[in-house]
């Protein structure tokens, strides 16, 4: 066994573990590749049972032995007990038990599995764990979710607070002292606000407040309530798979409602025999939730109330949450805030990345980490000419992506080479090179094969390359650990101070390449068209005067003459180059009057 601590984000709805390796906080996958593992528990009747995904299956056809939300029952006793998704019965003790399980043993379940899932990940046995509990955890949920880690065979070294670990994440803990935060937190179930201040290095929680029975899961069902009502539907006759089924597509739509303005509510044979379509605008949809999040806006107030805080008092805003995915929610809160959230970070993996932060800091994997969240360099690609092409800047804020068109230099090619570069200089060469790789495509005339290019740099400063030859749309895709933003201090600032040096003769290289490859385009091109014999004599004169200006402004090497005499050349040929394409009209007019 190691010494590694994992931190766990054990939510309503979803959970998620994290670990710090090689200074970065990652969430670990599981074997399909997911991070997040949904917090719903299958217990069959002969015994087996089913954690995440699995279990979620079964909701359709056993929905009585499918357990969702189990954390609203963690240490509370038989007669404070919420409304729950399956029967509960009183213990002897006055506690609660689901399918003859304690809610402690229920959550040791989740536990497991994403303790499995990080011993599966990093191929080794362990025994830590920081756990995350909402702010407004009193003392016996705290305990209930210690006993449920221990229960899990894991020991519990850190009870933290959920808008804690998102501060963390968020990189928050980087604030001077006596700053204030707001930590937004709407997730499937619940939802909450919690005011944090930084006080002696730690964030002391000054308010907070929320609804353990307001989340995405209420969306969902408005929809589906709005769905039922529009094509007449009798919700209370239905079965509870039927009404499963509808629940499930309203969350789909929901989600693509948070991207897109319009989607399609499909459920065929719902119950067996009916189907339902119809198309939601996201207009009507956020007017459905207008009132959730009204009501989410109401719990800001009174918190900032709790605090004595008015919205100028604050540093930052941060959202957590799935639900925070909804465009109107991001709207309303930053109209209440007056500022706009911070979004750097994916609001559903936020606290499990804070935990993780946590636990390294306690394994002493963190201690001397600089978290990075900005690209120390620029990153890029070689272009023509050997020219540095600028994907994402220098200080971009990570994650972030960019992407760009690229095309042929030369008929018949097959393949582009794609260099990932690094650095300020403006010549490919002058760049540090982070990898290369061949994107193959149909060969076609210059210029018009295309070849997408996108970087992206995931929040662990992972850059991943991909490239898209857009006709065939065949992807190839290169993952560059991180290079891409864990770069040594000195030679960031070597860098840098060397592009400063060189700035002036970077940038006459760069004009000088550039127009030379305008030039190269343009003298054989003017060649041709004089050989047509459409220009007039004067236009000819100039025109070969600017030829011979361009070919002497080459063999000199000198930047800006050559640029004065490509565009000198440019202008000569304009008149003819528009004559030239108004013929081609009247050509192609003709053939087609020809035709008919
Ligand atoms: P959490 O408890 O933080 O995992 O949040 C889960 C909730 O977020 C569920 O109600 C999801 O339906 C919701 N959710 C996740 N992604 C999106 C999205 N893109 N748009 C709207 N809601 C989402």
């Amino acid at each position: 066994m190691t010494d590694l601590i994992i931190g766990i984000d054990l939510g309503t709805t979803n959970s998620a573990v994290g670990v710090v390796e090689s200074g970065f906080p990652i969430l670990l996958a599981d074997e399909d590749g997911k991070r997040i593992t949904p917090s719903v528990v299958w217990l069959g009747e002969a015994g087996g049972i089913e954690i995440g995904r699995n279990a979620l299956r079964r909701r359709t056809l056993e929905p009585g032995r499918v357990i969702t939300s189990i954390k609203r029952l963690m240490g509370r006793r038989f007669d404070e007990a919420p409304d729950f998704c399956a029967p509960i019965l009183p213990t002897a003790g006055g506690g609660v038990s689901v399918l003859g399980r304690s809610p402690e043993e229920i959550s040791s379940e989740i536990l497991k599995e994403l303790k499995r899932i990080a011993e599966w990940r990093l191929d080794t046995v362990i025994g830590k764990a920081v756990i995350t509990v909402p702010a407004y955890f009193n003392d016996a949920q705290r305990a209930a979710t210690k006993h449920a880690g221990e229960l899990a065979g894991l020991e519990v070294v850190r009870i933290l607070n959920e808008p804690t670990a998102a501060a963390l994440a968020y990189g928050l803990d980087k604030l001077a002292e006596k700053s204030r935060v707001a930590v937004y937190d709407f997730g499937g179930g619940t939802f909450d606000l919690s005011i944090l201040e930084m006080q002696g290095g730690v964030f002391q929680v000054l308010a907070t407040h929320g609804d353990t029975r307001l989340g995405g899961d209420d969306l969902d069902t408005a929809l589906v309530a709005m769905v039922a009502a529009k094509a007449d539907v009798d919700l209370a006759a239905m079965s509870d798979s039927a009404r499963v089924r509808l629940i499930e597509e309203a969350e789909r739509v929901k989600r693509l409602l948070s991207s897109e303005d319009k989607a399609v509510f499909r459920a065929p044979f719902y119950d067996g025999s009916r189907s339902l379509e119809m198309e939601i605008e996201r207009t009507e949809f956020e007017a459905l939730l207008r009132p959730w999040i009204e009501r989410t806006l109401r719990h800001c107030r009174q918190a900032m109330a709790d605090a004595a805080l008015t919205p100028a008092d604050l540093n930052a805003i941060v959202l957590v949450g799935g639900s925070t995915r909804v465009p109107a929610v991001r709207k309303a809160v930053a109209e209440l805030f007056g500022r706009e959230p911070d979004l750097t970070q994916h609001p559903d993996e936020a606290i499990a990345l804070g935990a993780a932060i946590q636990a390294g800091v306690m394994n002493g994997s963190l201690r001397q980490m600089v978290l990075l969240d900005v690209t120390p360099l620029s990153l890029g690609i070689e272009t023509f000419g050997g020219l540095m092409n600028v994907l994402i800047p220098r200080n971009t804020t990570i994650p972030c992506k960019a992407g760009e068109m690229f095309t042929n230099a030369a008929a018949g090619q097959q393949s582009m080479r794609i260099r990932v570069l690094q650095g300020e200089r403006e010549m490919a060469r002058d760049n540090w090179e982070l990898g290369n790789f061949e994107v193959g495509f149909e060969p076609l005339a210059k210029g018009q094969a295309r070849v997408g290019v996108q970087f992206r740099i995931d929040e662990n400063g992972i850059l991943e390359v991909l490239a898209r030859d857009v006709s065939t749309g065949i992807d190839k895709v290169v993952t560059i650990r991180n290079s891409a933003v864990d770069v040594d201090d000195a030679a960031v600032e070597a860098m840098v101070s060397e592009s400063v040096e060189h700035a002036f003769d970077d940038m006459a290289e760069r004009i000088f390449t550039e127009a030379r490859l305008k030039a190269e385009e343009l003298l054989p091109a003017v060649e041709v068209v004089l050989s047509q014999g459409l220009a007039s004599d004067e236009e000819r004169v100039e025109i070969e005067a600017a030829s011979d200006a361009v070919r002497s402004a080459l063999s000199s090497g000198s930047a800006n003459p050559l640029k004065a005499a490509v565009q000198r050349l440019d202008h000569a040929t304009e008149g003819l180059a528009a004559r030239l394409v108004e013929r081609a009209m009247e050509e192609a007019l003709e053939r087609r009057l020809a035709g008919d």
